[in-house]
């Protein structure tokens, strides 16, 4: 099925998007000139992403402005100004310093979406340490292998996961920790060496702290990347990071000076920390901060309640949403909304079309990695979009579709609708600075001149980049390469189905045969008959060629807990063979 393309108005905006004309604005980019919209520390002393986030808006007429509104589980809300965000993140550096945890000693957060973790973050910013946030879900040894890996020196977690994730039992085999700092206190943990009450350091901190000189490329955080391919990957990034988050916050997702933001994203993974925490706060405006899990209602409730203006989510939460269908939003008010987004998995048409007629506004699909530090392809408000695509590459941005030759050399693909890997020209500023302890790994992702980011792509003849699949999971049929994101996708049309993977299946005669693993949405039941009717279905869409041979009913496709199919779980369980690194599984526990 081919989508009609979304038409953007050209005028009458009552806000005015930031990005109005694409192409010129590409032609005149500079990365010097937006490198010039954001402060520098005083005095010429660098760049430091919390100054660039906090102290510039806490010095300026920004200092009352709301800077961190955050929403407990249990509906508390607390409220933090840009002037009180910057005094408590000054208290945090001063407690590292206190500690003797310098510049490039790495910090890591294992904790919730609470408060401390925002002030933790940009304190170690402002320390000059590295900042490496860790999903709360994780089990005790994914903790420990990144804790391992990053030679963490300082964990700051809660009294409760110290307890529930052995954190104690870990610390054995982790000789750099040096300091566990505990928010909300629990008396058998604080007993342990090294061991710091949260709350007593920082009532005994200055809140006045002077951000040492920063050079730019001096590091800042340490980012895992999803898992969903392998073994986790430690990205490292520098502190001028912050111009592509703040750029990327007024291009891509339109932040505009009154905007209440909020991006669904946990810090534990890249989207939580650029967006979750950074962009909007560059741009001085009000960052949603969310709590809870995932609720359609409540996060209906939060979209109307917080007014909420930018809202920036995932694919599989869109999905999650469609499940419960349009009747519930109905009953919000949801008309401050202005622009919605979209990052982590390739967004299905229809979900861009369904966002259309559930909120009057399409999801704006946007394209980036851990490795990239910030959105690099996106759906731009004053750009017309089409469904299934991610957009157009960042202004300041090079992207290309190419084909990597076996002696190294890399061919552009200059024809339109022609797969291959989708590669960027490196250099902009949030670009990762290395895997940590994985030189040859990093080495491997660059070939002459260009970043192989791998992915696969396409590029219509209008600029605009289609996903097709990872290298990795490509399935090659009968000399067909099929990428399964199509195919999830042309499944996903049918009403009965919630949500799709699609993997290759080793098959003697034509390589591989291509199956389908369906959920299917409530009042839905699984049986041979609605099965025959999905193969079908899908091959009226995608012809026999591409079309899955066989299909199989799950109550819910494996993911990642960043929300992205497993493929490569899904097939390992399908052959039988060993399932991998599992650290980022949802269910893991
Ligand atoms: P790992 O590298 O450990 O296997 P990962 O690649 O999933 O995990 P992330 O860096 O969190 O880790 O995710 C980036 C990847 O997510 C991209 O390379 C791409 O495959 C996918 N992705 C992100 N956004 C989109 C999008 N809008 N459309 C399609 N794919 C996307
Ligand atoms: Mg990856």
């Amino acid at each position: 099925m081919t989508w009609r393309p979304i038409e953007k108005p050209k005028t009458g905006w009552t806000v005015v998007p930031n990005l109005l004309d694409y192409e010129r604005t590409s032609a005149e980019f500079s990365w010097e000139a937006v490198r010039r919209e954001l402060d520098g520390l005083p005095g010429g002393r660098g760049l430091n992403i919390a100054h660039e986030a906090v102290d510039r808006h806490a010095a300026g007429e920004r200092r009352s402005h709301l800077a961190l509104r955050w929403l407990g589980k249990q509906g508390e809300t607390r409220d933090f100004t840009y002037g009180e965000l910057s005094a408590l993140s000054n208290r945090f550096a001063n407690v590292l310093r206190g500690l003797g945890v310098g510049k490039s000693d790495r910090v890591f957060a294992l904790s919730g979406r609470i408060p401390e973790l925002y002030v933790a973050a940009l304190g170690t910013l402002k320390n000059g340490s590295v900042f490496c946030p860790l999903f709360s879900a994780f089990g005790p040894e994914p903790i420990q292998q990144r804790l391992a890996i990053g030679e963490g020196k300082v964990l700051i977690t809660t009294g409760l996961l110290y307890g529930r994730r052995k954190v104690k039992d870990l610390r054995r085999s982790l000789p750099h920790l040096k300091h566990v700092i505990l928010i909300g206190g629990d008396k058998a943990a604080l007993a342990e060496p090294a061991a710091h009450d949260f709350a007593a350091l920082m009532a005994a901190a200055d809140d006045r702290f002077e951000i040492p000189p920063t050079d730019p490329e001096e590091p800042a955080l340490l980012h895992f990347t999803s898992g969903t391919t392998g073994r986790p990957k430690g990205a490292m990034h520098a502190h001028q990071a912050v111009v592509a988050h703040y750029i990327t916050g007024k291009y891509a997702l339109d932040f505009h000076s009154e905007d209440i933001f909020w991006c669904t994203a946990d810090p534990g993974w890249v989207t939580g920390t650029s967006y979750g925490i950074v962009s909007p706060l560059t741009h001085g405006i009000t960052n949603v901060v969310d709590e809870g899990d995932f609720d359609a209602e409540r996060w209906y409730a939060i979209l109307q309640d917080q007014k909420v203006t930018v809202w920036y989510t995932a694919p599989t939460a869109v999905r999650m949403l469609m499940k419960a269908g349009t009747e519930p939003i109905r009953k919000y008010d949801l008309s401050r909304l202005r622009f919605i987004a979209s990052v982590g998995e390739p967004l299905n048409p229809e979900a861009v079309v369904w966002g259309q007629e559930a909120f009057g506004l399409p999801i704006h699909d946007n394209w980036w990695q851990t490795e990239t530090g910030g959105i690099m392809i996106a759906n731009y408000a004053a750009l017309d979009i089409r469904p299934g695509s991610m957009g157009k590459p960042l202004p300041g941005i090079e992207a290309a579709v190419v084909q990597k030759q076996k002696d190294g050399t890399v061919d552009v693909i200059h024809a339109p609708d022609i797969q291959g890997e989708l590669a960027l020209r490196p250099g902009w500023p949030s670009m990762f600075r290395g895997y940590l302890h994985e030189e040859e790994r990093y080495r491997k992702c660059f070939a002459a001149g260009w970043y192989l980011t791998g992915d696969l792509a396409k590029r219509d003849a209008d600029g605009y980049f289609w996903f097709v699949g990872r290298a990795d999971d490509v399935i090659k049929s009968a000399g067909h390469l099929i990428g399964p994101f199509e195919v999830e996708s042309a499944l996903m049309e049918h009403p009965a189905v919630a949500e799709a993977g699609v993997i290759g299946k080793p098959d003697p005669v034509i390589g591989e045969v291509v199956k389908a693993f369906v959920s299917l949405k409530a009042g839905y039941n699984a049986s041979e008959a609605l099965k025959k009717e999905l193969l079908g279905f899908a091959r009226t869409r995608l012809g026999p060629a591409v079309a899955p041979k066989e299909i199989d009913f799950r109550d819910s496709v494996p993911k990642t807990r960043s929300g992205k199919i497993m493929r490569r779980l899904l097939k390992a369980r399908e052959l039988g063979l060993p399932e991998g690194d599992l650290s980022t599984l949802e269910s893991y526990e």
